[in-house]
């Protein structure tokens, strides 16, 4: 494991067996990498404490439930906090990517010892052909989408919810 768990024994739930420690987070990544992407406007109405964006009638965030009161709304996302999001969002590219490819590599690999090797209509280069394009293709969703997707998830959280641990620490330890 090469990032510090947050806490000692995260419980083997959620999604690929890590369960975030803040909930909000999950919720907000999707809006955040939206931010990253400068699909959204810069500024706005965000709330002090996770950073949502706040419809001007909102007193309660939504996401993390702090008052308006509580903390008072501030016009853009910290570029800490940004980085955040984007070191889940990259994390699980990575993984998602990188394991797709194995699973590309499995089914050329596939094809050529079925080229080789391959008995009676096995040998054929249709059914190689086959292999290699559907193969390629279901392989390259097993491993990339779903066990690339699942690692991936598990440990851009972390490292994301490591950052905001690390954010929270320091913000809030100097006010
Ligand atoms: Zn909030």
């Amino acid at each position: 494991m090469p990032d510090t768990p947050l806490t000692e024994s995260p419980e083997l739930k959620g999604i690929a067996g890590y369960t975030s420690p803040y909930p909000y987070l999950d919720r907000l990544q999707e809006k955040m990498e939206e931010r990253l992407a400068k699909r959204v406007p810069v500024g706005g109405r965000f709330c002090g404490f996770c950073y949502a964006r706040l419809r001007d009638i909102d007193d309660v965030c939504p996401f993390c439930a702090t008052s308006t009161s509580d903390r008072p709304t501030v016009r853009e996302i910290p570029q800490d906090v940004l980085r955040a999001y984007k070191a889940r969002r990259d994390t699980e590219a990575r993984w998602v990517y990188g394991l797709g490819f194995v699973g590309l590599i499995v089914a050329s690999v596939l094809f050529v010892l079925m080229e080789v090797w391959g008995p009676g209509p096995l040998g054929h280069p249709a059914a190689g052909f086959a292999v290699l394009l559907l193969g390629g293709y279901v392989l390259a969703q097993f491993f990339g989408t779903f066990l690339g997707g699942q690692f991936g998830y598990s440990r851009g959280a972390r490292k994301r919810d490591t950052l905001w641990a690390a954010y929270l620490e320091k913000r809030d330890s100097s006010r």
